[in-house]
């Protein structure tokens, strides 16, 4: 049987078995418009408890020196910091960071506001969370374990594709694993989208963080987990990708539709999962601490099997865009490596059960998945 009418069936299966729904939260406010960061100093106004209340802006390093940070709305005693992204974020470095925090300043901060990619984003909805729960955050990794609201907390992104600005997780490299703190309290109380702060995004970057949203889309338009809500979104998300990646658009629109093309696949994912690339790409992170985007894209382009159309759709994008992947990624690795990677893989049960149903384990086994590695 072709593997689209398994999973159609798969699907149908799925659907008739629930009975009750998850109710999910939503960002309460976004603002979106070129220019709109000038705007940040009035949207921050009515949170700010009191001088020594601070807000923290974490702001990417990338923008150090540059004009961003002189455009931040600093008064009282609020105070900037700077983090590299150059490794996506730990849990030792979001409890340094919370730590940090407490002792520079007499009163918890009245905010925190994220500036940069995921790795921003996902770090200041950490510290968030960190500042009203107690210990570390590898103890609230996992799945509705955070007790307390986070304090108030923004997203600003300045390149576009992960979802983090909309999805209720921070994804932290954690003690014994990379995973999120899935939570009500995880998600925004504010976005600010301003497509002219992707300006000045390395193409490749652009790129593999751009193809993070398309393979959102891809595998949660062919997942069981599937229902009208994330198709609207995934849909939606999916025509703006092959705008951006396969047309010819002005770049101050291509800077617009990959902005909310990344917020539509995000609020895809939101009711569905994530599927094979994702969770194999977690494989290549953990062991070799492949970014993200460029991890999806190493393992979705051998996944011919699974989502064939997605596939020629995104070597189609590659070319367009004239992207060259690297290769030989998994070419020196030890058979334990592959042990690891493949362990990590099969441990995200969800994104399998998403992607090939309930029975996943009769189709996926250790030697499928080594053979898949081995081509990276
Ligand atoms: P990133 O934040 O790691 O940034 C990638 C690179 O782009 C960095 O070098 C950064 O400095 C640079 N950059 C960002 N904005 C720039 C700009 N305007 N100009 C120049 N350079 C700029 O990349 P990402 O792909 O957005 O995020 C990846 C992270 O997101 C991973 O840690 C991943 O786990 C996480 N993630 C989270 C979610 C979620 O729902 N929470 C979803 C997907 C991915
Ligand atoms: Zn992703």
């Amino acid at each position: 049987m072709a593997l689209r009418e398994n999973t159609e069936i798969k699907r149908k299966s799925n659907l008739a078995v629930k009975s009750t729904y998850r109710n999910f939260p939503m960002v309460p406010r976004v603002v979106f418009g070129t220019g709109c960061f000038e705007q940040l100093g009035e949207i921050l106004l009515p949170h700010r408890k009191n001088a020594d209340a601070p807000m923290i802006y974490l702001v990417d390093d990338v923008f150090e020196g540059k004009d961003l940070p002189n455009r931040l709305p600093v008064i009282f005693s609020d105070q900037v910091i700077f983090i590299p992204a150059d490794e996506e974020p730990k849990t030792g470095q979001v409890d340094a960071l919370v730590e940090q925090i407490r002792s520079n300043h007499q009163e918890i901060p009245s905010g925190i506001i994220g500036i940069g990619g995921g790795t921003l984003l996902d770090l200041a909805k950490a510290v968030a969370l960190l500042l009203t729960n107690k210990g570390s955050s590898s103890q609230y990794q996992g799945w509705d374990l955070v007790r307390k609201p986070a304090i108030y907390h923004v997203g600003i992104p300045t390149i576009s594709g992960t979802g983090s600005e909309v999805s209720r997780t921070t994804v932290l490299n954690g003690p014994k694993q990379k995973l999120g703190i899935n939570s009500d309290y995880t998600i925004f109380d504010q976005v600010l989208l301003d497509p002219n702060l992707s300006i000045g995004v390395p193409k490749d970057q652009w790129f593999f963080t751009g193809m993070d949203c398309f393979i959102h889309c891809v595998e949660s338009l062919n997942g069981t987990f599937l229902n009208a809500f994330s198709q609207s979104y995934g849909e939606k998300a999916m025509d703006l990708c092959k705008e951006v990646f396969l047309g010819d658009l002005e770049a101050w629109e291509s800077r617009e539709k990959l902005m909310m093309a990344s917020w539509h696949g995000g609020m895809s994912i939101a009711y569905s999962q994530v599927g094979i690339a994702h969770a194999m790409s977690y494989g290549l992170s953990y062991l070799l601490g492949i970014r993200h985007g460029l991890g999806n894209c190493l393992v979705f382009n051998q996944l011919d099997d699974y989502y064939p159309e997605g596939v020629q759709l995104f070597r189609k994008m590659l070319a367009k865009q004239k992207i060259q992947l690297p290769s030989g990624v998994c070419s020196n690795l030890t058979e334990d490596d592959f042990n690891t990677m493949i362990g990590v893989a099969m441990s995200m049960e969800p994104l399998w059960e998403n992607a090939l149903g309930p029975d996943w384990r009769r189709d996926i086994t250790a030697d499928i998945l080594l053979e898949m590695y081995r081509k990276i």
